[in-house]
């Protein structure tokens, strides 16, 4: 491989993971006020840095910043405008929370201005990383993206024509991405063959775009159009787009978007995210029923569950937590300490609803269990006779390799096969249950090999560079 003259931009940092959104425009006239309206549409795919990248007709501009979109873009002067651009919102893993990993990130090579956009995780990043530095190559960062924005720009600076570029620089990388690209004026947007992460290809107002969700064409008054399929690139022009096919088509997409990371109003790959969470808990009663008076919700992540709990079971829904809304959601939250804080402030029962009640809780998820075991306790200290959680996924106990920040199976609160009761103690509750993975799989309405359920079963869709740590429990 000849070594080739890159110019990287400011992307020094540690090693980065991102669970993340992506948006893509091409429109009639300047684009930075969508973009950023899309990046606010997508808020909840990460709160850590906004960025976005525009062509000014002549070069690509990058503004980007670290905090949420309107706290970037109220200290950000953009001074140039463009009728095409791109934009991402980031969440980052911890040690990695630092302006210089914020995206889009950007290399000049030759006559290409290139700016990429990621969300997803790339699996064999290292093993690239090794054999381009063997060959000369040095990189700024950790991030998995530099290597996809290196790979390009290696195969752009041979001489190939950008689709080619891209064609050549995904059969190289595994793992799940869903990119928005600029080379110079052309705007792409690129799905993985297993469509792990969600992309959604709409029509504005005033032209095309990409977007992680739906919910971006429907709230800036344009239209879906459909899902980008695995393995596709799509350009998008003025007039409307072209599409382009590679690797091997097989999709697994990813569960835990539609348990608990996606909007509920958005539907993806073809099922409504809140449908899809209500009848998780329709399944859930039916397959874990309990004798109690009233059905709560963790808010806001376990509402649609819950309602669909109660539906299934007769059993009122009522709301006997209240969410502090200026609190941001603890998941995302970089740190363990920051988690711990912000769950102090974050919920708050209504005693009169609960005292003397039997209660069924119903989240979307358990990830470490500290978030429910505080809520147990919240219930219990306000009156609540009897507390029966229940959860709208099948206990995680494998970690994710791609995208989700959840790398290290000891924080998982449901390892090494602990049962019910162990869990329900641990909680201080009366009871525990989960839906099982049948019941999940029914609920999203795809088939199982059309889904990713790894952190589940410890089967991954794609095979993971470190599989003893991947299928032990
Ligand atoms: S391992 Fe779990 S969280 Fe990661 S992509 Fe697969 S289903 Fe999603």
């Amino acid at each position: 491989m000849d070594i080739l003259p890159l110019e990287l931009g400011n992307t020094v940092g540690q090693k980065a993971s991102d669970k993340c959104g992506v948006v893509a425009l091409v429109e009639e006239n300047g684009v930075e006020y969508r973009l950023i309206q899309s990046l606010r549409i997508l808020q909840h795919r990460g709160q850590e840095s906004a960025g976005i990248s525009i062509y000014n007709g002549k070069d690509l501009k990058i503004y980007k910043g670290m905090g949420l979109v309107r706290e970037v873009f109220s200290q950000i002067k953009i001074d140039q405008t463009g009728d095409r651009g791109i934009g991402h919102i980031r969440y980052s893993t911890a040690g990695s929370s630092i302006i210089d990993n914020a995206q889009p990130i950007f290399s000049r090579v030759g006559k290409y201005e290139i700016a990429i956009g990621h969300n997803g995780e790339i699996v064999n990043a290292d093993e690239i990383r090794s054999e381009l530095e063997s060959k000369g190559y040095s990189f700024n960062t950790t991030s998995d993206t530099e290597v996809i924005l290196r790979l390009l720009a290696i195969n752009l600076a041979r001489g190939e024509d950008p689709i080619d570029a891209m064609k050549l620089t995904f059969s190289r990388i595994r793992g799940a991405y869903s990119l928005v690209i600029m080379i110079n004026e052309r705007v792409f947007g690129v799905r993985d063959p297993n469509a792990i992460r969600p992309l959604v290809l709409g029509k504005t107002r005033m032209g095309y775009g990409i977007a992680s969700e739906n919910v971006v064409f429907e709230q800036l008054g344009g239209k879906t159009i459909r899902d980008f399929y695995p393995g596709e690139i799509i350009e998008l022009t003025k007039d409307g787009y072209k599409s382009h096919r590679f690797g091997n088509a097989s999709p697994a997409h990813c569960m835990f978007e539609y348990v608990y990371f996606a909007r509920p109003d958005s539907t993806m790959d073809g099922r409504n995210v809140f449908e899809v969470r209500k009848k998780l808990g329709e399944i859930l009663a039916r397959e874990s029923p309990a004798n109690a008076d009233i059905v709560i919700p963790v808010p806001d992540s376990g509402r649609s569950h819950a309602l669909g709990y109660s539906l299934g079971s007769g059993i009122p829904f009522v709301e006997g937590l209240i969410k502090n809304r200026y609190v941001d959601r603890t998941f995302i939250m970089p740190t363990q300490n920051k988690r711990e804080d912000e769950l102090d402030i974050k919920l708050n029962p209504i005693k009169e609803v609960i005292q003397g009640k039997r209660v069924v809780l119903v989240d979307d998820s358990i990830v470490r269990g500290n978030t429910m075991r505080k809520i147990v306790g919240l219930l219990k200290n306000a009156g609540a006779r009897e507390v029966h959680v229940r959860v709208g996924s099948p206990p995680i106990r494998y970690p994710c390799y791609l995208g989700i920040d959840m790398k290290t199976k000891e924080q998982f609160v449901a390892k090494d096969g602990k049962s019910m009761e162990q869990l329900a103690k641990e909680f201080g509750a009366d009871s525990v249950a989960y839906i099982s993975v049948d019941g999940l799989v029914e609920a999203i309405g795809l088939g199982k090999n059309e889904l990713c359920l790894g952190c589940l079963t410890g089967k991954y869709p794609i095979p993971i560079s470190n599989p003893n740590e991947a299928n032990s429990v």
